[in-house]
């Protein structure tokens, strides 16, 4: 297919809030061998760029004035090496872990209908119902838009932590993933610690396809799916704070949920437990409200505009810092 990159294209398909901004130029990448073009044009119009998966973590509050590269290459390759595998960075990331259970290899089922790309996974290094991408993520390969080079970083190199990495990091966005490699497990390796998924599996004996069926049902009875609703899954990160300060809080809350961070002074709270507490579910401004049934959710009623969605949400904060003394941060990249 020759190469070609468009001007003033809706990015309404592009993103899973279905909000309605315009890219100035946009190129559909499906073969990298066309980033070097692509990185010569952006150059010689100074054009900023933005690398693009499902849209499936971003918010559009403005028209985009640069280049959206969207990531479509494809390919996956189990390699030699036991449970070793290589993916596109345009390949959905469902159909991978539906992939890997096909193929026998095991440890990521419960990261299954997570949206988006296997290129968008390490950024915000995703994780689901007690695993993280990084418990098998290898190396990367990337683009690098300021030299023109090919990378290839390791989990170190990658600097992943929770809902974060290097990448999150980068506002320039210099490095355009082009393929992730895995290490799975070839025994099934199960992790059932998460409240719910526990539950699910009451009186069955637990296999990784259980495993992934169970995650999928729960997930589609919690979540509203962006192709009948427009949402970006959790906006606010779950916010990590001091054990001193969750002492506290517990003498006005004694309810409130803590989970364990690998740290002994720090903890993790639910965010929508918060946002429960002040009473934001169903809350709407604008065409932006809040999910009824899930206050992290942030969603999109027909015609909000992304900026709809950013005022609401700053409404929400506010109130977290004011009721909490607790800062939420976004999860969801607001472009
Ligand atoms: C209903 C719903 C549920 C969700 N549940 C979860 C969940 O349980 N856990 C979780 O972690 N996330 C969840 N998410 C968020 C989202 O699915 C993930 O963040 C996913 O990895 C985003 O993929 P994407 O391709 O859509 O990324 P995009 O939104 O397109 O991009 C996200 C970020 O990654 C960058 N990026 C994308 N591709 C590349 C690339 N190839 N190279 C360099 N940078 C790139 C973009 O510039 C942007 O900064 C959910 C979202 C929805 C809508």
């Amino acid at each position: 297919m020759v190469f070609e990159i468009q001007e003033q294209v809706d990015l309404t398909p592009y993103n899973s809030f279905g909000v309605s901004q315009m890219a100035a130029y946009f190129a559909d990448i499906q073969d990298p061998a066309d980033l070097p073009q692509a990185r010569e044009f952006a150059a010689s119009k100074r054009l900023s760029v933005l690398v693009l998966g499902q849209g499936s973590n971003t918010l559009f509050i403005n028209d985009y004035p640069g280049l959206v590269l969207y990531m479509n290459n494809r390919g996956r390759e189990i390699l030699p090496g036991a449970g070793m595998l290589r993916a596109a960075a345009g390949e959905n990331w469902h159909e991978l872990v539906m992939f890997c259970l096909q193929n026998s290899l095991y440890g990521i089922e419960n990261l299954a209908l997570i949206p988006g790309t296997v290129g968008a996974a390490p950024i915000q290094n995703i994780g689901a119902y007690g695993v993280e991408l990084d418990q098998f993520f290898v190396e990367l390969e990337a683009f690098d838009l300021k030299t023109g080079e090919i990378r290839h970083m390791s989990k170190a190199d990658c600097e992943f932590a929770y809902r974060d990495s290097l990448f999150k990091q980068d506002p320039g966005q210099k490095l355009v993933v082009l393929s992730v490699t895995l290490q799975l497990a070839v025994e099934p390796v199960l992790e059932l610690g998460y409240a719910g998924l526990k539950e699910a599996l009451l009186g069955q004996e637990a296999t990784p396809q259980r495993v992934f069926d169970a995650v999928c049902a729960i997930r589609s009875s919690k979540l509203p799916d962006p192709k009948r609703i427009g949402n970006a899954g959790s906006f606010f990160k779950n916010p990590v704070v001091s054990r001193a300060k969750l002492l506290s809080l517990r003498e006005s809350y004694p309810e409130l949920p803590a989970w364990d961070t690998g740290d002994a002074d720090l903890v993790k709270l639910p965010a929508a437990w918060l946002l429960d507490q002040k009473g934001w579910k169903g809350k709407q401004r604008g065409g932006a409200a809040v999910h009824e049934d899930h206050a992290l959710v942030l969603v999109n009623r027909g015609n909000a505009s992304g900026e709809d969605v950013v005022l609401l949400a700053q409404d929400m904060s506010s109130s977290i810092l004011q009721g909490f003394g607790i800062a939420l941060q976004t999860e969801v990249r607001i472009v």
